[in-house]
């Protein structure tokens, strides 16, 4: 029965919502749930429009995904309900990351700095502990019971008390039913023996920058008196992995000096022993903004950029070194698991105040990491939600910042992502489009190259070569 073509089966089905685009590899098909599906050009013809000839196996295969149902029955509504709930957890989840800017100042001058951080020899910029208490007093209202607290800065490593006062909360946090976990974001200029041990023994994992061998990193990563900071990165980093900690993960920031050479970076990572990379694009905010002419790029050369160095990533796979790219990696979970991958930028509606919010030294709470840049650059206050000393979190989401953002960033409203193939997995940063199209006042294209990303990653889903299908499958499900 199920190796016959049956002539009269389509026509007793019905089309369920979908979206699809063709492809060198057949038509992919999309769903709100998140099923994907690719047909060839002439089932893709047969199935829209009700043919004969289809085959049963590739129908059946359409109604197991929800391409198409015999019949729509209550509890088959329930179950889609389900599914696409699921595909929505982070909206019953809110809010989960919490970003504690201990201090603006650093001991770097980075030239992409987004942050805008004031020199370390100020003597303002720092949280005070009234403040870091009220936000961890509000961080305990969130109803998530996952909690993650990343301190960032500036150096929040030059606030080393706050951060030892708030990592001290860890019962409180505990008693009141949550999972919690801490995130320093450190040059690792600076981290004493001391402050290296609290780290450790209260199993804070680190989060560092690292572009590759000395002659890119130091290109833009230098000390405030000029100098680059490689070999001081590398050497803390071995003293953490010396003391048994492993939990350290850097990320790498993509500008026109290092773009042509992401082969380099790759081999450093893999030199130091990293077993992945994280390639990120620039945040056009702060001095980034400011020396946009010695360090942008054009969108199309970042793209190829990006499929350059993940086939380099692949033929490692191939010949038995591991190691995966983040955000790939984050985007195949995505597509391929029922899970979502946690990424703040990448949610709809987005992921501000939802999934994370941002609280800076003097109390000031933002939407996101972006919205705390974008005031500090423009003092724009569009993403600024209160502060901890005058309102408390359910002001916060009751306020017209956050409603209006919810609004404006659910993917399925937004002209051009509405019937976009890739929107079941997409999501917005709506902090980034408002400065792009208000700012300059030039209206551009939001999607920002994630399209032709999408494009390259399904590619690798349905490569003809069964090891990168393997491969990309590994990747999602690693965690
Ligand atoms: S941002 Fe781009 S990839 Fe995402 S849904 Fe919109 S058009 Fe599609």
């Amino acid at each position: 029965m199920r190796d016959i073509c049956r002539d009269t089966l389509m026509n007793e089905y019905i089309h369920l919502p979908f979206f699809f685009q063709r492809t060198p590899y057949g038509v992919l098909l999309t769903n709100d749930i998140g099923e994907h599906h690719v047909l060839e050009d002439d089932d893709f013809e047969k199935f829209v429009k009700t043919k004969k000839g289809i085959h049963a196996d590739i129908l059946c295969e359409l109604e197991g995904k929800f391409f198409c149902v015999k019949k729509m029955t209550q509890e088959m509504i329930e179950i889609y309900a389900t599914r696409y709930r699921t595909k929505k957890y982070f909206i019953f989840e809110s809010t989960s990351l919490h970003m504690i800017v201990v201090t603006n100042r650093c001991n770097q001058s980075c030239v992409y700095c987004h942050a805008s951080s004031d020199d370390a020899y100020m003597t303002s910029g720092d949280m005070s502990v009234d403040t870091a208490d009220l936000t961890v007093k509000n961080i305990l209202m969130s109803p998530s019971r996952h909690i993650k607290i990343e301190f960032q800065g500036g150096e929040p490593t030059l606030n080393f008390e706050i951060i030892r006062h708030v990592v001290s909360q860890r019962g409180v946090l505990e008693g009141h039913g949550k999972a919690v976990s801490f995130v320093v974001c450190s040059n690792l200029l600076n981290v004493s023996d001391e402050e290296m041990k609290f780290l450790i023994d209260n199993k804070v994992s680190i989060s560092t920058s690292l572009d590759g061998p000395a002659y890119l990193h130091d290109q833009c990563r230098v000390i405030n008196s000029g100098g680059g900071t490689h070999d001081k990165v590398v050497n803390t980093l071995s003293r953490f992995r010396e003391n048994g900690h492993d939990d350290v993960a850097a990320l790498l920031t993509v500008h026109k000096g290092n773009i042509s050479c992401l082969h380099d970076v790759v081999d450093e990572y893999l030199r130091l022993g990293f077993e992945s990379v994280f390639i990120r694009g620039l945040n056009p905010f702060g001095r980034c903004e400011k020396n946009a002419d010695i360090l942008a790029y054009e969108q199309e050369e970042f793209i190829s950029a990006y499929k350059n160095i993940m086939e380099y990533i692949i033929e490692f796979n191939k010949k038995g070194v591991r190691v995966s790219e983040e955000y790939f990696s984050m985007m195949a979970r995505r597509i391929l698991t029922p899970f979502g991958c946690g990424f703040v930028d990448m949610q709809s509606p987005a992921g501000g105040a939802i999934c994370g919010l941002m609280y800076d030294a003097d109390g000031n709470v933002f939407v996101s990491d972006e919205a705390r840049m974008m005031y500090r650059s423009h003092a724009d206050t569009a993403f600024l939600l209160g502060n901890v000393h005058v309102d408390t979190r359910s002001e916060w989401f009751r306020s017209e910042n956050v409603e209006r953002m919810l609004r404006d960033s659910v993917l399925e409203c937004i002209p051009g992502c509405g019937w976009c193939v890739f929107a079941p997995y997409c999501g917005v940063d709506p902090v980034r489009i408002y400065r792009d199209t208000r700012m300059d006042g030039i209206s551009r294209d939001i999607c920002g190259g994630k399209k032709a990303l999408f494009e390259y990653i399904f590619s690798k889903i349905y490569s003809e070569d069964a090891f990168v299908r393997r491969l990309v499958r590994s990747w999602a499900w690693q965690r």
